[in-house]
C-alpha cells in the first residue's frame, strides 16, 4: 500500500504536511510554514493509484466519483495530519469528505469560496483562514509576491502553448496543474518550470492541424494529451488547470486573485473565461471533460448552449486508464469532423488508391466481424463471429504469416481475382487490423459515408446500433454536421438484445417479431436487464409482451439521441445488424417522427463497405 516513503520530500517534512482537497490560498499555508500537498496531485499521479481506489471503498461507495475516492483514501492511507477541504465551491462530495477525514484521525480545516463572488465575504474567509494559521495579511500578501515569480514564469510556459506552439497539451496542463501546491517545494518547482521554459523556448514551433481547449477538470485518463497529439492536433488551453495555477491573477493582492479564479463560483464567470480563450487562443474546438458521477456534469448543457454552435464534445472518464477504444472513436470523429470544418478535408491523406485493385473494408466490431470487398464494380461480403476471427487471424505470434493467410481464405471465400488488394479498417477493433496493412477510419465516418452512398441523399439522420454502442449521426449536405455516441456501457445496445435474447431462449427472428403491446420494461443494462426479464417470466407476463418490451426499451434509449441530430428532411437511415430487427424497424416507423424510415441493402456491412469507400476517397 502507499505510504509516504513513496514521497521522498513529503516524508521529511511530514510534521508541517498539510493536504488539501482543491486549490485553497496556499500562500495563508506556506506562510505558517506548511509543506503543501494538493491530494489530487499525489492521488493521479501514484503509481499505484488502481489500489488506493480498491482501498477506498472503507471510506466511500464506489458510485462516488474516482477522484473523490482517491483523495479521500490518499489522505488517510498516507496518515496525512491534517487538510483543507473547500466545503463551497469545489464539491458536492466535500462535507462528508469532512466528516470521513476527521473519523480516521485527519484534522480538519474547512475552506468557502462565496458561491455568488462576493469580493467582502471572500476577504472574511481569507482572514479567518489566516487567523486558523496564526498569520497576519501581510505575511501573506509577502508569499503571494514570491509564488507571483512563478506564476509569471508559468504564463510565459503557457504563451509558449498558444501563442507559440512550442509546448504541447500535456507540457502545459502538467505545470499548470502543478502550481495548486507548487509541486509541495516552491523554489525547486520555480527551479524546474524556468528551466523547462528555457529549454521549450529554443524550440521549434510544432506544426498542429487543430487548436483545442480542454474544458472541465483535469482528465483522469493516462493516455489523452498523447492520443490527441497523435491525430497532429493539440491542446493549447487548460481550462482549469490554468485557474488553479492563478496565473490569471499575477500582480494582485491575494484578495482580488483569489476573487478572479473562476472555478468556484456561478458557471457563468467560467462560460466568459472560456469564450475570452476561444477568441484569444484561436480555439476550433473544445472537449469538455466530464467525471462519471460529478455533479459538473450538469454543466454541459450550459456550456452548450452558451457556445451556440462552435463544436464541443463531451467525454466522460471514470477510472485513471488508458482511453478505451470507444473513448478514441469519439475523439477521433470529432478531430476528423472540425478538420473538414476548418481544412475542408482531413489532413491525414491516404496513399491514392488505383481502382484495378480489390478493395476490402475490415469493420472490426465487438461481435462480429464484417468484412466488405468491392472488385471492378462487384460488392461482396462475409461475416465472422469476433472472437473466431481473433483466434483465427490475430491471436498467433506470427502476424505476416496470420496475414497470408487471411488473404489466402479471403481470396477464396469471396472469389477475388485481383493481384492487389487495398485494406482499410473500422470499428472497435481497427488498429488490431493493422497486420493486414488496413488503413483505419473512424466508424462515424464510414457509416456517413457509406449510407449517403447507398441512399443517394445529402441530408440524413443516421442509425447505428452496434454490439456495444449506439451512435446517432446528422448529415447535412453531404458533411457529418454532428453526432452522438451513448455512454460507455452497452446498454440498449445490440449485446442487451443478444442478452435477453438468450435468457428467453429465443433466437433473433423471434426477437424481431414483436413490438405490439410492449411489456414496460426499465433496465437497459446488458448485465441487469437479465433480472428484470426472469422476475416478468416469473411473474407470469407472456414472453411475446416482454420480447416487445425489451424492442420498446431499445427505441426509447435512442429516441432522445435521434431528436438530438434530427436531419433537415426529416429523413432516417438505419445501418448495422439491428436492421434485421424488423419489430425494431417498426418501432421507428411508428414512433420516431421520422417521415421516411430508410435501410439500405445489406445495411450490416455499412460500416465495411464505408471503409472500402473511404479508402478511396480520402
Ligand atoms: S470530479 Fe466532481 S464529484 Fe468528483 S471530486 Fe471532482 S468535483 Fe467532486
Amino acid at each position: 500500500m502507499i505510504s509516504l516513503s513513496d514521497y521522498p520530500i513529503l516524508s521529511r517534512k511530514h510534521r508541517n504536511l498539510v493536504g488539501i482537497s482543491s486549490s485553497v490560498p496556499i500562500e495563508v499555508l506556506y506562510a505558517a510554514d506548511k509543506t503543501v500537498i494538493d491530494l489530487n496531485n499525489i492521488f493521479i499521479t501514484s503509481p499505484k493509484n488502481q489500489e488506493i481506489l480498491k482501498n477506498s471503498s472503507d471510506f466511500a461507495p464506489a458510485t462516488v466519483c474516482s477522484w473523490t475516492r482517491g483523495v479521500l483514501a490518499s489522505a488517510i492511507l498516507l496518515k496525512i495530519p491534517q487538510c483543507v477541504v473547500v466545503t463551497q465551491g469545489d464539491c458536492a462530495h466535500t462535507i462528508p469528505m469532512l466528516d470521513v477525514l476527521s473519523a480516521n484521525g485527519v484534522r480538519t480545516v474547512a475552506f468557502e469560496y462565496p458561491i455568488d463572488n462576493d469580493f467582502d465575504k471572500l476577504k472574511n474567509e481569507i482572514n479567518s483562514f489566516a487567523r486558523i494559521y496564526g498569520v497576519n495579511i501581510s505575511e501573506v500578501e509577502y508569499f503571494k509576491e514570491k509564488f507571483d515569480e512563478i506564476r509569471r514564469v508559468l504564463k510565459k510556459i503557457d504563451e509558449l502553448s498558444y501563442r507559440d506552439l512550442k509546448v504541447g497539451g500535456f507540457e502545459n496542463h502538467l505545470y499548470l496543474i502543478s502550481a495548486s501546491d507548487l509541486n509541495s517545494d516552491p523554489d525547486t518547482f520555480l527551479n524546474s518550470a524556468s528551466a523547462f521554459l528555457k529549454q521549450a523556448s529554443s524550440r521549434n514551433a510544432f506544426e498542429i492541424s487543430l487548436r483545442i481547449g480542454h474544458v472541465g477538470i483535469p482528465p483522469i485518463f493516462s493516455d489523452y494529451y498523447d492520443f490527441i497529439s497523435s491525430l497532429g492536433s493539440e491542446i493549447v488551453f487548460n481550462e482549469t488547470q490554468r485557474q488553479f495555477s492563478l496565473i490569471g491573477g499575477i500582480g494582485m493582492s491575494v484578495y482580488e486573485a483569489y476573487h478572479n479564479y473562476t472555478y468556484p463560483y456561478f458557471f457563468e464567470k467560467r462560460l466568459n473565461d472560456i469564450k475570452e480563450a476561444i477568441k484569444e487562443r484561436r480555439l476550433d474546438c473544445i472537449i469538455h471533460y466530464v467525471q462519471s458521477f460529478c455533479f459538473h456534469q450538469i454543466e454541459d448543457r450550459m456550456l452548450r448552449s452558451g457556445l451556440g454552435d462552435f463544436p464541443v464534445l463531451t467525454l466522460e472518464g471514470d477510472y485513471p486508464a488508458p482511453l478505451n477504444e470507444n473513448d478514441k472513436l469519439k475523439i477521433e470523429s470529432f478531430v476528423s469532423y472540425v478538420e473538414k470544418k476548418k481544412h475542408g478535408k482531413n489532413v491525414k491523406h491516404i496513399a491514392g488508391c488505383r481502382l484495378n485493385k480489390a478493395l476490402v473494408g475490415i469493420d472490426l466490431g465487438s461481435r462480429s466481424v464484417k468484412i466488405a470487398c468491392v472488385e471492378n464494380g462487384c460488392r461482396k461480403f462475409q461475416i465472422y463471429e469476433t472472437m473466431d476471427f481473433i483466434l483465427k487471424y490475430l491471436s498467433g505470434p506470427d502476424k505476416a504469416e496470420a496475414a497470408g493467410r487471411f488473404e489466402k481464405d479471403l481470396r477464396e471465400d469471396l472469389g477475388i481475382k485481383s493481384v492487389t488488394i487495398d485494406y482499410f479498417s473500422t470499428g472497435y477493433g481497427r488498429y488490431r487490423a493493422k497486420i493486414f496493412s488496413a488503413l483505419p477510419f473512424s466508424e462515424i465516418e464510414c457509416h456517413a459515408v457509406e449510407a449517403a452512398e447507398a441512399t443517394g441523399l445529402k441530408d440524413f439522420t443516421l442509425l447505428d446500433v452496434g454490439g456495444q454502442d449506439i451512435k446517432t449521426i446528422e448529415v447535412f449536405d453531404g458533411a457529418i454536421k454532428g453526432f452522438s455516441m451513448n455512454d460507455k456501457c452497452a446498454a440498449g445496445s445490440g449485446r442487451y438484445i443478444e442478452n435477453m435474447a438468450r435468457i428467453l431462449k429465443v433466437d433473433m427472428d423471434e426477437i424481431s417479431r414483436y413490438y405490439e403491446n410492449p411489456e414496460p420494461l426499465s433496465i437497459t443494462c446488458a448485465t441487469f436487464g437479465e433480472t428484470e426479464v426472469i422476475g416478468k417470466l416469473i411473474a407470469g407476463v407472456d414472453i411475446k409482451k416482454i420480447i416487445a418490451g425489451i424492442n420498446y426499451t431499445v427505441y426509447a434509449r435512442v429516441e432522445p439521441m435521434l431528436e438530438r441530430h434530427r436531419s433537415k428532411s426529416n429523413t432516417l437511415v438505419v445501418t448495422s445488424g439491428i436492421t434485421n430487427n424488423k419489430a425494431f424497424i417498426k418501432l421507428l416507423e411508428a414512433n420516431s417522427g421520422f417521415s421516411r424510415v430508410l435501410v439500405p441493402e445489406n445495411a450490416q456491412y455499412s460500416g465495411a463497405f464505408g471503409a472500402c469507400l473511404k479508402g478511396v476517397s480520402g
